[in-house]
C-alpha cells in the first residue's frame, strides 16, 4: 500500500479572527487533488479551532498544535485530549521543536502524550528534530532515533501517526534541508522503523519534513522517495501555491 502524501499547516501563535478568515478562504478556493491522494491539514491555535473547522471545506481536516499528557483537570492553562475529540477536531500535534526547547518537553514527556492522545482517539503528527551543533557534532540519528523511540517504548500501532522530522536549524530560517538531507534522515528513520518496531510499520509509516518548506521548493523535496508529505510553518499563512507542485505524482 502506497503511503498518501500529507501536508500540514502549522499556523503556530499567530493570527486574528480576521487574518485566520482569509487564509481559510484562500484554501478553500484552491484547487488540490483529493483526498484519497493527498491529505491536507491546517492547525491553528486553539482557541481559532471551531471556527476554522466550521469555516475550512470538509476534504481538509484541523489539527491542534498540542495537548495534555493526560486527562484534564486542575491543570490551569492546558487543554486535554478529550476536549479535542469533544470539539471533533482529528489531529494533534505534539514534540514540536519550539516546545521540546522552549518548555523543555523530554522525549519521555512527548512519548507519553503521544500514547495518551492516540489512546483517546486523536491522530498525532509527531515532529523530531536535531539542532545544528547536534548535526554538526555528527548526532542527527541518534537525536531523532532516541525522540522517535520515546514514542515507539509507548504505543504500538503506528497507523494513526505521522513522523514530522524536522531539523531545528531549519525551522523558521529560511534554510531549508537539501532534498538529500532530507531523504537521507527519512531513510535512516524508515531503516529504525524497521529495526526497532516491524517491517509493516516501517514501510506503512508517513515521515514528513518541515523546516522553511515554501511553494519553490516543495516540488524537488517531493521527489524523495522516503519524503511523504511536509509540515509547513510560515509559508502556511499564506498557501499561495500551486499545489500541483507541492505532492509526489
Ligand atoms: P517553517 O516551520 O516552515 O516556518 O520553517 C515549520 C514548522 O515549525 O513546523
Amino acid at each position: 500500500m502506497g503511503r498518501k502524501f500529507f501536508v500540514g499547516g502549522n499556523w503556530k501563535c499567530n493570527g486574528t479572527t480576521e487574518e485566520v478568515k482569509k487564509i481559510v478562504a484562500t484554501l478553500n478556493e484552491a484547487k488540490v487533488p483529493p483526498p484519497d491522494v493527498v491529505e491536507v491539514i491546517v492547525s491553528p491555535p486553539f482557541v481559532f479551532l471551531p471556527l476554522v473547522k466550521n469555516l475550512l471545506r470538509p476534504d481538509f481536516q484541523v489539527a491542534a498544535q498540542n495537548c495534555w499528557i493526560k486527562k484534564g483537570g486542575a491543570f490551569t492553562g492546558e487543554v486535554s485530549a478529550e476536549m479535542l475529540v469533544n470539539l471533533g477536531i482529528p489531529w494533534v500535534i505534539l514534540g514540536h521543536s519550539e516546545r521540546r526547547l522552549i518548555l523543555n518537553e523530554s522525549n519521555e514527556f512527548v512519548g507519553e502524550k503521544v500514547a495518551y492522545a492516540l489512546a483517546q482517539g486523536l491522530k498525532v503528527i509527531a515532529c523530531v528534530g536535531e539542532t545544528l551543533e547536534q548535526r554538526e557534532s555528527g548526532s542527527t540519528m541518534a537525536v531523532v532515533a532516541a525522540q522517535t523511540k520515546a514514542i515507539a517504548e509507548r504505543i504500538s500501532n503506528w497507523s494513526n501517526v505521522v513522523l514530522a522530522y524536522e531539523p531545528v536549524w531549519a525551522i523558521g530560517t529560511g534554510k531549508v534541508a537539501t532534498p538529500a538531507q532530507a531523504q537521507e534522515v527519512h531513510s535512516e528513520l524508515r531503516k529504525w522503523f524497521h529495526a526497532n518496531t516491524s517491517p509493516e510499520v516501517a514501510a506503512t509509516t508517513r515521515i514528513i519534513y518541515g523546516g522553511s518548506v515554501n511553494g519553490g521548493n516543495c516540488k524537488e523535496l517531493a521527489t524523495q522517495p522516503d519524503v511523504d508529505g511536509f509540515l509547513v510553518g510560515g509559508a502556511s499563512l499564506k498557501w499561495d501555491w500551486e499545489w500541483d507542485h507541492v505532492f509526489r505524482i
